[in-house]
């Protein structure tokens, strides 16, 4: 599904190398995380891969089932399947939230050439979705994230990827301090969105949000490069004994 081969970014504004050869490939119904200490290039690659401006790809590729993304508008990135959850959701007044998914699941039909969704068939649809997530319908009806608490917006950040229906699920928690109950809503909405078709790539400081999600991989990031995958057991020894072990046997 997403393959990334000998990636390579650099900032924009000043010469500094952030992915110095990203190696990735993620299969369809699976769901990897990446770890790794602070500074290594885990948000950008989440950055780059979603259209983000100020980052140089200087070298690599990245596709989507076999269509190459970086060539590709953010827009056009959604369209073609992909989801980046926002570590910091913005908020805006007055527009409700209702109004404001509808209009985004509308611009992704339109993009991939389908027809729009009727008013009724959206309400129908955000109404199911929002009881399965347990999202009282209330917040449908509030400004976007617009004083929601912290649990709010991650239940409405769940809520956005459940009407798009992406197939490739980026989330990177790494910096959003995620208590212990938005890292269980985190967790229970991205085990009731996994699909045979679709993948999650989870970045996360914290073991204990892979207790929840059960991840398939876990990749270790460093100083720009994928240096070690495994299974979750691979998160456990990271929480017990942290990233030092694992540097000093690769280097
Ligand atoms: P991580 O998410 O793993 O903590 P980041 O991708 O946020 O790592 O950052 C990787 C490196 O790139 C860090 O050294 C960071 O300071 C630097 N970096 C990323 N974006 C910028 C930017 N816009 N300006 C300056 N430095 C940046
Ligand atoms: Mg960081
Ligand atoms: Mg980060």
């Amino acid at each position: 599904m997403l393959e990334i081969k000998d990636l390579r970014v650099d900032l924009e504004e000043e010469e500094k190398s952030i992915l110095k050869g990203v190696d990735l490939t993620i299969e369809p119904g699976t769901v990897h995380a990446i770890m790794g200490p602070n500074g290594s290039g885990k948000s950008t690659l989440s950055y780059v891969l979603s259209g983000k401006d100020g980052y140089e790809v200087t070298g690599g590729a990245a596709t989507l089932d076999g269509e190459d993304l970086l060539d590709l508008e953010p827009e056009e990135r959604a369209a073609a399947g992909l989801f980046l959850a926002f570590q910091y959701p913005v908020e805006i007044p007055g527009v409700g939230n209702m109004t404001f998914l509808r209009t985004a699941v509308n611009a992704q039909r339109k993009a991939r050439g389908e027809e729009e969704l009727s008013a009724g068939d959206f309400l129908k649809e955000v109404r199911a979705k929002a009881k399965t997530l347990k999202i009282d319908a209330d917040m449908l009806k509030r400004p976007v994230n617009v004083g929601f608490s912290g649990g709010e917006k991650k239940r409405n950040e769940i809520l956005q990827m459940a009407m798009l229906e992406p197939k490739m699920c980026i989330l990177d928690e790494t910096d959003s301090g995620l208590d212990v109950d938005a890292m269980k809503l985190v967790s229970e909405g991205v085990n009731a969105l996994r699909s045979e078709g679709r993948a999650f790539l989870v970045i996360t400081h914290y073991q204990r949000l892979l207790d929840h999600i059960k991840p398939d991989v876990v990749h270790i990031m460093a100083d720009g490069k994928i240096i070690k995958s495994g299974g979750p057991e691979l998160a456990l020894e990271v929480e017990n004994n942290g990233y030092a072990d694992i540097l000093a046997e690769v280097a």
